[in-house]
């Protein structure tokens, strides 16, 4: 079994990622996060907001609605150019992106096993909707296909309203649609997925030196949640990559199981968007710098990257699998700040749950702790493992004498008593930091 199937099995048993709508057949490119993954992915987008928002002076939140005035679709480009090339296969009745054609993938039809496609099609990838009652084409909008398009129709109420100036930023995370043509790759790629999204306005002699701040910042921060640096590289776009508009861009790509794919997209802009938003709005855009008098439209620099596409690269570090006393286990070597659970309480018999619970009820103040009861220790340690929870706190018959617990680390397996007194500072310095 290949790391992808071993992730999506642990994923689907352990409550972590679901098909959509499952017992109607499910439907491709949609999917549901359950307990664990829920948790996972509010650890994820807080560790992000926390670094790119409240860690700094120089970016402000926003939170946009997902639908917006269909001219701001036009205006960025993507009614006339969000394009994926499609092929259709004449003898399976298959349909593929062009660019994107699994060269193992044979034809179910075909006695040799090889496709018969035709002429490639251009396929808008926004999905629309209807509003309101009317039925013709006036009531047509789109789900948003990227969360940064509201950043810049807001640019000027929040540099405003926030008194910030260039150089600043707006950080925004939500939902994102695309009707892709293939959805693959468990949650790689989906047609309703979030992003994370970073738009920095700055003056244009400064863009390229943002820029490459940015680019060391992002990297940074993707290591520091506990991606192998292994996995990791920089991709630079190529002049046929190259968006017109685009200075210069860079993706990071990570090694998912099947290959090296972009993980985020740090691209220097220009002046792009707030220059088209001007002319399809009739609104200037521009800022003037109060101290200079120069007004200038601002360049912007974006980080933007999935929730779901950065969430399965934290699964794919972290899956591992070893031996202990030679037993088999599976572990998620999750950073403890990511990790569904910080801590597990295990009273090592059902008579010492109470005051087990009362020391989970404690943890709980701040942290997201799981209660055990059932089945041996050996088998909720195992369970743990598998699902990334860093520590795990057993309560046995001498802690009732000698107010201790026994605290047992994932990754060594290790053992140390505890005080009960200081278990929640000592737990908190682990899982928190200090
Ligand atoms: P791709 O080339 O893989 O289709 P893209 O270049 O169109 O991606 P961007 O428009 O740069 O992607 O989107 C920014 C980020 O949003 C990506 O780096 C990725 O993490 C995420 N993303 C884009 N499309 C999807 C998708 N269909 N499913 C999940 N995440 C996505």
């Amino acid at each position: 079994m290949d790391l992808m199937d071993k992730l999506v099995g642990l994923c689907l048993n352990r409550g972590f990622i679901y098909p959509s709508s499952e017992i109607y057949g499910g439907i491709a490119g949609f999917w549901d996060y359950g307990p664990l993954g829920v948790e996972l992915r509010n650890n994820l987008k807080a560790a992000w907001w926390q670094a790119m928002v409240r860690e700094r002076d120089d970016v402000v939140g926003l939170d946009s609605s997902i639908i917006a005035n269909p001219q701001t679709w036009v205006a960025s480009g993507h009614v006339a150019n969000f394009h994926d090339p499609m092929v259709d296969c004449r003898c399976c009745k298959r349909r593929f992106r062009a660019d994107q054609i699994d060269p193992d993938d044979a034809c179910s039809e075909a006695p040799g096993g090889e496709h018969d496609f035709t002429e490639p099609r251009q396929f808008n990838l926004m999905l629309k909707t209807r509003i309101g009652p009317a039925e013709d084409s006036s009531s047509d909008a789109y789900l948003r296909a990227e969360t940064c398009q509201s950043i810049f129709l807001d640019f000027k109420r929040v540099m405003t309203s926030a008194r910030q100036k260039p150089p600043f930023g707006i950080a925004q995370v939500g939902k994102a649609f695309r009707n892709e043509i293939t959805p693959r790759n468990f949650i790689f790629r989906s047609r309703e997925f979030e992003q994370m999204e970073m738009e920095y306005f700055v003056h244009p002699d400064e863009g390229l030196e943002r820029f490459e701040a940015w680019r060391e910042t992002r990297m940074g921060w993707l290591r520091g949640i506990g991606l192998a640096e292994s996995k990791l590289r920089w991709h630079e776009h190529g002049p046929d990559e190259l968006a017109h508009y685009a200075k210069v861009a860079y993706d990071i790509e990570f090694e998912f199981g099947f290959g090296w794919q972009e993980l985020e997209g740090i691209h220097h802009r220009g002046d792009h968007d707030l220059r088209s938003h001007t002319e399809h709005s009739g609104k200037d855009q521009s800022y003037t710098d109060p101290d200079t008098k120069q007004r200038y439209t601002p360049h912007v620099v974006e980080t933007s990257i999935g929730v779901d596409r950065c969430l399965l690269a934290l699964l794919t570090s972290a899956y591992h699998q070893d031996e202990v006393g030679g037993d088999k286990r599976t572990l998620l070597r999750l950073s403890p700040r990511m990790a569904p659970f910080s801590a597990a309480v295990l009273p090592l018999s059902k008579k010492l749950s109470e005051p087990a619970q009362r020391i989970a009820a404690d943890l709980r103040r701040r942290l997201n702790v799981d209660f055990d009861a059932s089945g041996s220790i050996g088998r909720r340690y195992r369970r743990h493992d598998e699902i990334g929870t860093p520590l795990c706190v057993t309560y046995d018959f001498d802690s009732q004498e000698d107010r201790k617990v026994t605290v047992r680390d994932r990754d060594t397996t290790e053992q140390e008593r505890v005080a009960v007194d200081g278990l929640r500072d000592y737990i908190e310095e682990r899982v928190l930091g200090p």
